[in-house]
């Protein structure tokens, strides 16, 4: 396990302007994110856009 502070448990929900729709606590849904950005957009996303993007679910 990479040593960083606890990701909060609070869910999260990052709409995309494509529709796409993403939900999880912050360690799931930044991932899912940056998975979906590289491979419907190349885009790379960093941890802090997709957190940006976040809005509480
Ligand atoms: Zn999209």
């Amino acid at each position: 396990m990479p040593s960083r502070k606890q990701a909060s448990a609070i869910e999260l929900v990052v709409r995309c302007d494509c529709g796409f729709e993403a939900r999880g606590t912050e360690d799931t849904l930044v991932p899912v994110v940056q998975r979906h950005g590289r491979e419907a957009h190349k885009m790379e996303v960093s941890r802090e856009q997709v957190l940006a993007m976040a809005r509480p679910a």
